[in-house]
């Protein structure tokens, strides 16, 4: 059986009581859907730096950039106690070679964005970042993270675990005696898939690939990582995806009939008007790369950059 992808996640969201009230906030799309398809390595920062189960609420404050974690009505500081956590988290998650990061909206501790920061006058602000969440940010820059409630977001979902597999696919080619030719191989079978999201980091990746005989290959590899992800954090667009449609059908338009390319036409400017969504146009790809047996284009991630049944390329 193949290894499930390894994702870290908040502990409160799959279930686990470990709420400072005793319970939980499990997410279904988390436990019921992407349970499937990864395994899940649960962190609860405040439980595991030695709160009890209930515990006083806490909120961040004082400067944004440098919050404190201090308990919301008598006011004990937990910062220190959190930090030393972090510290020795972060290196057993080092091992875990985690793909993401699924962290809880909101919490002073897990949250990821706009968490509230309070200040002298006890009026907040939502610019901070939650202390755990803030170090694994830090220390791992190339992990893809997201909040559970920005996951009900159909496209903010589709990017968040397109970014997963194409950092598992990166980890794995990096694990396994990468060299020159090798990478030339990832990055044409990513072509396309970059090209959806960022056309930009596409020349320069393409750039420094074709440069990169000049360079030491740990650094060449660092670079190409460093295009890769920043690539796929810049969310592919129907204006974009369209282009990649085009292009595709350009390597293929002198093998279809007349009936064939009208079809595939009409489906991509439908799916152009939001009539249809992108996985309408690409299943007739699909169905046309196999029937004319195209290897450059079976090869590439692009069409199939995750499980089909996640359903990830199905809204409009
Ligand atoms: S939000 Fe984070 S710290 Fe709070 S209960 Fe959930 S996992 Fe624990």
């Amino acid at each position: 059986m193949e290894t499930k992808i390894k994702v870290g996640v908040s502990s409160c969201l799959l279930g686990n009581r470990v709420r400072y009230d005793g319970g939980h906030k499990r997410d279904r799309y988390v436990t019921d859907i992407l349970a499937d398809y990864f395994q899940f390595i649960p962190v609860c920062p405040e439980v595991e730096c030695g709160l009890p189960v209930p515990r006083e609420t806490m909120h961040l404050s004082g400067d944004p950039d440098k919050p404190r974690l201090v308990t919301t009505k008598s006011g004990l500081d937990h910062t220190e106690k959190m930090r030393q956590f972090c510290y020795n988290k972060i290196k057993t998650l080092e091992k875990e070679k985690l793909c993401a990061f699924i962290f809880k909206k909101d919490s002073p501790s897990s949250g990821l964005h706009r968490v509230k920061v309070y200040g002298k006058s006890g009026q907040a602000q939502k610019n901070g970042r939650g202390l755990f969440a803030a170090a694994v940010v830090d220390h791992f820059p190339l992990l893809p993270v997201e909040e559970e409630g920005r996951l009900h977001d159909a496209k903010l979902r589709e990017n968040f675990i397109e970014r997963i597999y194409c950092y598992h696919r990166w980890l794995s080619f990096k694990g396994n005696h990468p060299d020159y030719k090798k990478l030339i191989q990832f990055h044409s079978q990513h072509k396309l898939q970059l090209m959806a999201h960022s056309p930009k980091h596409l020349s320069a990746m393409g750039k420094l690939v074709a440069s990169g005989k000049d360079l030491a290959g740990d650094n060449l590899l660092e670079q190409y990582q460093l295009y890769l992800m920043e690539a796929m954090a810049l969310k592919s667009t129907t204006k974009k995806n369209i282009n990649v449609l085009y292009h595709i059908m350009g390597h293929f338009k002198k093998y279809l009939t007349g009936d064939e390319k009208a079809e595939l036409i009409e489906t991509i400017e439908n799916y152009s008007r939001s009539i249809i969504p992108l996985v309408v146009p690409l299943t007739l790809i699909n169905h046309y790369v196999r029937k004319y047996d195209l290897s450059y284009l079976q090869n590439q991630s692009y069409l199939e950059p995750h499980p089909a049944e996640l359903m990830l390329r199905n809204h409009v």
